[in-house]
């Protein structure tokens, strides 16, 4: 028999602090929310792990995106400036967000970035939240859609162990599926364990290397933007 610790609700003293904290929260995402509908934007902010492959995929979809649509991408990153500098590369318009928790994103944040960009002049914001599995989920941000990346390296239990980041979830992206052999991981089983989670969640394997399934998340992307574009 393994002895096993279960912290009981009393032991969570700062719990009414994290109510208030959540309900600040949401409370400034529903205001960053109304904001960028109001200039015709989408937001769609990207959540997983650190080495899944998130800033890569977002610097893909700026390549397929960036002909058609005007973008602006925020960085949350808390110890480098490597992704930003990356996708300013790419010659879009970029902020960097600095938590100080250094584990996720808040619509306090997002909503400063948004003061810094220029709303009358895009039409797609791309959010790259800290990478961590737990507790952006429960920050939400004001997009019109949560994206999660896990990748195959991460290895086969990633999905079920972070049900909250699934159930939030708009659209799964399995990434580095070249690799999925080498690391013994089944894309099918990450898959299974996403749609137990949610049905009805739509699912797309990736690899950032080989190019296959980019198109799809871009298609899946540009359906939301396209759907909250003004008449
Ligand atoms: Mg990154
Ligand atoms: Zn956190």
């Amino acid at each position: 028999m393994i002895p096993t610790i279960q912290a009981s609700p009393e032991e969570t003293y700062d719990i009414e602090l994290e109510q208030s904290l959540l309900q600040a929260n949401a409370k400034l995402a529903a205001e960053n929310r109304a904001q960028l509908d109001h200039h015709g934007v989408t937001a769609i902010d990207f959540m997983g792990a650190i080495g899944s492959g998130k800033t890569t995929l977002i610097t893909r979809l700026v390549e397929k995106f960036k002909d058609q649509l005007n973008l602006a991408v925020f960085n949350g990153d808390a110890t480098t400036v490597d992704d930003v500098n990356l996708i300013a590369s790419q010659g879009v318009p970029t902020v960097q967000l600095a938590t100080v928790n250094g584990c996720h994103l808040d619509a306090n944040l997002v909503g400063k970035a948004l003061l810094k960009t220029d709303l009358k002049k895009v039409d797609l914001i791309l959010i790259e939240n800290i990478g961590n599995l737990i507790c952006p989920a429960e920050f939400p941000l004001g997009s019109r859609a949560r994206v999660v990346v896990v990748s195959v390296t991460e290895g086969p239990y990633m999905v079920k162990k972070h049900p909250h980041m699934f159930l939030g979830a708009d659209l799964v992206v399995i990434n580095k599926t070249d690799l999925a052999e080498v690391m013994g991981v089944k894309v099918a089983d990450l898959a299974r364990d996403a749609h137990t989670l949610k049905p009805d969640l739509k699912v797309v394997p990736t690899s950032c290397k080989t190019g296959a399934g980019l198109d799809e998340v871009a298609a899946a992307l540009l359906a939301v933007t396209k759907s909250g574009v003004h008449a």
